[in-house]
């Protein structure tokens, strides 16, 4: 009897295997798995992909397939890029992957000078340096070439940002595969030939994929980089290169022994950044996820950079030996947001004869009462500046006089004494095709 009992059990079970496969899951053959046919070319039919089982389809969430005898819808990408391909979403479909990227406060912008809102210079914005050399690693992730910081050494605070402290997560590169279009902001219709995105996130966010998530979650302070016959050599940009050779191929990351120093990457930062004349709105990240939590702060004063260092870059690779320059997203919609340009307090009426030394203190003399108008904004800021480790000391960026009195930079040959636009060669035309790229910004 006992016998009996275990055959018809097994009985059973096999009987309900059978009926409940289903046939489309049986008429599946392994052999076809991941293949896709293509119509004969004029019928007008669509492509069709084949998956091997239906319980493979469900294993993705991202791949709603509907198994109908074998035959599936075509897969939908996985991946985007800054060039359509059959892998990769180009930049006017990365919203189906990532719907941020449809939305209303993207970036990046065509700055319009004129449209901008004019601000006095917000006294207290102020990058704090706990070590001048910032450590971290090089990497070629496929999308840009990037450093990502090993320790939360560099800060700022103050400006538009208030109290709340922000501190440098990584910076990384935009650059064309030619000259002249390698920037993914434009001035007034002009593209330089690369973007230098120094990204921060809010410190009041632990996680920094939190605070890619929020309004006020990350900060990336923008400079445009100018191939420049003349350039002075950039040391930093000098060892990245040195460097290059590592990472040509993406995944691929080496440690920067000694760190970087970012006033030499960035010269202007030899002059603090309180007095440089920058555009500021808020946007999102230019590459997906998108999301809209990025104030932007955009540099007028280019960074010179001989031209053979956009050689170099152009020689790096984002996978299938395909160049990864041209990393940058065509140009987003203004919308109804509010572009600000921060500039120099008007001077007084009865100009000094005088140059530098005194401009610079009269500037800070004006930037004062200008926080006093800007209220909350520029007061608060100064406390939190100098919490943020000010006194910590390298830092000759929060203290006033230091600020400016800095090292007078005998460095990089930028052009006039404060932050004057570059000359805007006539390169009105838009953006290309060639386009696109975030770190995501990871941060
Ligand atoms: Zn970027």
């Amino acid at each position: 009897m006992f016998y009996f009992w275990i055959f018809y059990g097994y009985i059973l079970i096999w009987a309900r295997i059978l009926h409940a496969a289903p046939r489309s899951q049986v008429s599946v053959s392994s052999s076809a798995a991941a293949s896709v046919k293509y119509p004969p070319p004029g019928s007008g039919g669509s492509p069709q992909a084949y998956i091997s089982s239906l319980s493979s389809a469900k294993a993705d969430p991202k791949i709603p397939v509907t198994v109908n005898d074998g035959a599936a819808e075509i897969q939908p990408k996985l991946t985007w890029a800054y060039v359509a391909s059959d892998e990769a979403y180009g930049p006017e479909e990365w919203h189906k992957i990532a719907p941020q990227c449809a939305g209303v406060n993207q970036s990046p912008i065509n700055i319009i000078s004129e449209k901008a809102v004019l601000k006095p210079l917000e006294n207290p914005l102020a990058l704090t340096f706990g070590n001048e050399q910032v450590a971290g690693k090089l990497i070629n992730n496929g999308k840009t070439i990037g450093f990502n910081v090993a320790n939360p050494s560099v800060s700022m605070a103050g400006g538009v940002f208030g109290p709340d402290k922000y501190v440098l997560r990584q910076f990384h590169l935009h650059f064309g595969c030619n000259g002249k279009k390698g920037s993914e902001h434009t001035l007034n219709g002009e593209k330089f030939d690369g973007e230098l995105h120094l990204v921060f996130q809010n410190a009041k966010y632990g996680d920094s994929k939190v605070a890619m998530q929020q309004k006020d979650g990350l900060a990336i302070l923008a400079f445009f980089l100018m191939a420049n016959p003349g350039a002075d050599p950039n040391p930093a940009f000098q060892r990245i290169a040195a460097k290059l050779g590592s990472v040509q191929m993406p995944k691929q990351q080496v440690e920067m022994d000694g760190g970087l120093s970012l006033k030499n990457l960035v010269p202007a930062l030899k002059e603090g950044i309180r007095n440089l004349r920058r555009f500021v709105y808020k946007g999102s990240l230019p590459t997906p996820p998108c999301y809209e939590s990025v104030t932007w702060v955009i540099f007028k004063r280019p960074v010179n950079l001989v031209p053979e260092r956009f050689v170099q870059l152009r020689g790096i690779y984002r996978g299938g030996m395909q160049p990864l320059c041209g990393n940058n997203r065509p140009l987003q919609k203004l919308n109804n947001r509010e572009l600000f340009l921060f500039e120099p307090a008007p001077k007084p009426t009865t100009p000094k004869p005088t140059t530098r030394p005194s401009t610079t203190a009269g500037r800070s003399t004006t930037g004062a009462p200008a926080t006093a108008a800007a209220g909350s904004t520029t007061g608060a800021p100064t406390g939190g500046g100098s919490s943020t480790g000010a006194p910590t000391g390298g830092g000759s960026s929060t203290g006033a006089p230091t600020d400016t009195g800095a090292p007078p930079a005998a460095d990089a040959a930028p052009p006039p004494a404060d932050g004057d636009p570059p000359p805007p060669p006539d390169d009105a035309a838009p953006p290309a095709d060639e386009v696109a790229a975030p770190p995501p910004e990871e941060s």
